[in-house]
């Protein structure tokens, strides 16, 4: 069988046959389909991934399948890249070498639902979890608003932020991750078991250091949530309630805003939404919404969409979280697909005259939206402003002026791992890449600094962490 990605040299009819009885699946037309992720939201990284594929890929059932993967992977020297729903957007789970990609899909059980935890699968799909907890009353306190098809696995290895994060914290906040158990990716997998700060060794390493299988979560109570849209007639008076709902006693789960003009993308709500007005988007408790209607008047806006779930079945909407991170800008993109995003922090103390500032200098190609959000305790705002693309040139700048006024940019447009949000190396990382994946075989393409520390011994990658 020849190879798809024409990148390996490996007789993979031989390897689908030795890996049996685990689950393969050949076909050209779905090994291509699931070498892809939402990349394309950035033109830069739509002309570097594209043409990317994996060979074969595996659907392992159990810890023991997902272990024969790895052992055969480290035997025949295969780069492996793990794939959970593949909606991570830059490319993370993009098999840039070639190689096996193991779908986790499979390994989607709920393990054990307790008072305050959870321990689950790593291939569980969030909607699935999410559901059996509200079964019991509980919920997870972060997650992300691709939750209908991503993975906790991949979730917990790829993203840092969600639905939650303005009232718990970021995922890697203490006490939002017990524990994480991971495979290492050699001809006989060891299990490492990781609690407590150890945690990120693991987590955010986009699947390069070790193969999750099991993951141990805190829940929260659920809440009868109504998911409400409000609207103001400047941005920034949408901010400056924004921030009042952030950071008052509502237990919001959610609070977005967003510039007018993101509104009229929104094919959705254009019965329900005026035109030219900001909109802010949040998941407030029935019990509060008297408290969230005088914070809205307070501010000089109104509720034009309050629904609980029952309303938003029957008027088949999305979720008001569909309008709020990551999903705001797939909206615009199902209507023009010459918008991208880019990341920007605005840290604490939060205050409107640094938007008003902002939006001085940005120009018109850029339209703000902010997650308000809590990270290490305090209130901070996660901008993901759309963009209306014309060159990389122009992308670039818009970053630099950010940086220029006190707002760091995390680089959305490349699939390296330290280019992206943390912008240099994370040592633990590589270090325990290095014990759980002596071959390097685990996704390295995403590492820049893995080529540099490769033959070092981990305490020393280790100690490059102080430096
Ligand atoms: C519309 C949209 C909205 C989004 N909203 C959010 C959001 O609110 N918050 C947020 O943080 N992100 C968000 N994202 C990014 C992404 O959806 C999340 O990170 C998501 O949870 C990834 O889960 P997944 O199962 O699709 O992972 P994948 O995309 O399949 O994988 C993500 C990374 O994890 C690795 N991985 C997967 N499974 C494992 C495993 N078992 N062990 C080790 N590594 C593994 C992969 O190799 C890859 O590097 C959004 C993306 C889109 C397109």
């Amino acid at each position: 069988m020849a190879s798809i990605s024409g990148k390996t040299a490996i007789d993979w009819a031989a390897f689908a046959a030795e890996i049996a009885p685990v689950e393969v699946i050949d076909e050209p037309v779905l090994v291509r389909k699931r070498s892809r992720d939402f990349f394309w939201y950035s033109p830069i990284l739509d002309r570097r991934l594209k043409t990317c594929f994996g060979d074969l890929v595996a659907r392992p059932k159990s810890p023991a399948e997902m272990a024969k993967c790895l052992s055969l992977a480290a035997r025949h020297h295969v780069p492996v890249t793990l794939r959970g729903g593949g909606t991570g957007n830059y490319g993370q789970s993009v098999p840039m070498d070639g190689g096996l990609i193991i779908d986790t899909t499979a390994m989607g059980e709920v393990l054990e639902i307790g008072r305050d935890f959870v321990r689950v699968e790593a291939g569980c799909n969030i909607l699935k979890l999410n559901t059996a907890l509200k079964e019991r009353g509980r919920e997870l306190p972060v997650f992300p608003s691709t939750q209908d098809i991503a993975t906790i696995g991949g979730f917990i290895s790829g993203g840092s932020a969600g639905i939650g994060t303005v009232s718990h914290g970021m995922l890697r906040d203490a006490g939002n991750i017990l524990e994480i158990r991971v495979l290492s990716a050699e001809e006989t997998p060891r299990e490492v078991v990781f609690t407590g700060e150890e945690i990120n060794m693991i987590h955010h390493a986009w699947g390069i250091n070790g193969v999750i299988t099991e993951l141990t979560l805190r829940t929260v109570p659920t809440e009868d949530w109504i998911g409400c849209i409000a609207t103001f007639d400047s941005y920034p008076t949408c901010y400056a309630a924004g921030m009042a709902l952030a950071a008052s006693d509502i237990r919001r789960k959610l609070c977005s805003t967003l510039d007018a003009r993101i509104g009229s993308y929104f094919d959705r709500l254009k019965e329900i939404v005026p035109e030219e007005r900001a909109m802010l988007v949040t998941l407030v408790p029935r019990g509060q919404m008297e408290d969230f209607r005088r914070l809205v008047a307070t501010h000089g806006g109104q509720i034009d969409l309050a629904m609980d779930e029952d309303e938003r079945l029957a008027r088949k909407l999305p979720h008001a979280f569909e309008f709020s991170y990551n999903h705001t800008t797939l909206q615009a993109l199902k209507t023009d697909r010459k918008v991208t995003y880019l990341q920007i922090l605005c840290p604490a103390p939060l205050n409107v005259a640094k938007i008003i500032e902002l939006q001085a200098v940005l120009g018109d190609d850029v339209y703000m939206h902010h997650e308000f959000s809590r990270m290490g305790g305090q209130l901070v705002a996660f901008d993901l402003p759309l963009v209306r693309y014309t060159t990389d040139e122009r992308l670039y700048q818009i970053m630099s002026l950010y940086e220029a006024h006190g707002c760091p940019a995390s680089d959305p447009h490349s699939c390296i791992i330290e280019e992206g949000g943390m912008k240099k190396a994370d040592y633990r990382h590589l270090a325990w890449k290095k014990r759980l994946d002596p071959l390097g075989l685990l996704n390295s393409a995403k590492s820049r600094e893995w080529a540099r520390v490769r033959t070092m011994a981990p305490e020393a990658i280790e100690a490059l962490h102080q430096t």
